[in-house]
């Protein structure tokens, strides 16, 4: 019982940095710089990043992700796109999800993703097949090596899990609902984005909520379009940026974006 206490102690700062290196990972480098070429990163940041989430925090394919994200733009709230169809219940998106594991060698995916960096050797490997059950066993034995208890390593292993299935929900499917009368709207765009409310949302998404701002303008680093907007992963961009990692660009350079994307797919 005194062990238990103590584990959950730990917890709190070790699912605190998890929060940090995901946040940095999957919505700095993947998201706002690698699929939107948003923000300017160098390759050292990107490929450490990249390295040390995916060993040991949770693995998220490099490739897949970003092809799927772009798709995700180009046919928002269509039969094709990957992340959230037309008038579905949570139940059938969470099936829906549970389902879809696209492989790197897949053509759509290739097609959505020919930019050079998805052939460096870190993203190539991160997005093979053999790296999802890889990353599972060291993101456990981490936490393991450090406190020798299999224990704390499964509740770590398990809660980071959790919190990544609520992160998901909340950016994928609850911050695309206009349908169903979630959230609010600043932009009135053909798809079904919006804007979450919930500050609890808005800090484990890192600011990923506010997906009707990014929707309108997805070149755009700050997903905080309102003075009253919160938008966590553009503050740690700051931070990077102060710290003379991250460059932002005063006008992003739109030398890529959702409709040149999809002019290259045969639907
Ligand atoms: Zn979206
Ligand atoms: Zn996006």
């Amino acid at each position: 019982m005194r062990n238990l206490t103590w584990y959950l102690l730990a917890m709190v700062p070790t699912i605190g940095v998890a929060w940090l290196m995901l946040a940095n990972y999957l919505s700095v480098v993947l998201h706002r710089c690698v699929a939107h070429r948003a923000v300017d990163l160098p390759r050292w940041w990107i490929f450490t990043s990249t390295t040390l989430t995916n060993l040991f925090v949770l693995h998220i394919n490099p490739r897949t992700w970003c092809a799927d994200h772009r798709m995700h733009h180009a046919y928002s709230d269509t039969d094709k796109d990957p992340d959230k169809q037309p008038n579905v219940t949570y139940a059938q998106w969470l099936a829906g999800f549970l389902k879809h594991s696209p492989k790197a060698s897949d053509p759509m995916i290739q097609k959505f993703t020919k930019d050079a960096i998805f052939q460096h050797p870190i993203f190539a490997f991160f997005s093979h097949p053999i790296a999802g059950p890889l990353c599972a066993v060291t993101a456990w034995l981490a936490p393991f090596a450090l406190t020798g208890s299999w224990i704390y390593a499964t509740m770590v292993w398990v809660t980071i899990r959790v919190l990544g299935m609520l992160v998901l929900s909340f950016q994928s499917y609850f911050a695309h609902g206009g349908d169903r009368g979630w959230g609010y709207r600043n932009y009135d765009i053909k798809d079904q984005s919006v804007n979450l409310t919930s500050r609890i949302a808005l800090f484990l998404t890192a600011g990923e909520a506010l997906q009707n701002n990014h929707h309108a303008k997805p070149s755009r680093a700050s997903h905080a379009h309102l003075d009253h907007e919160w938008d966590p992963g553009f503050q740690l961009l700051r931070f990077l940026e102060r710290i003379r990692i991250a460059h932002i660009p005063e006008k992003p350079a739109l030398t890529l974006n959702e409709a040149d994307i999809a002019s290259d797919v045969t639907p």
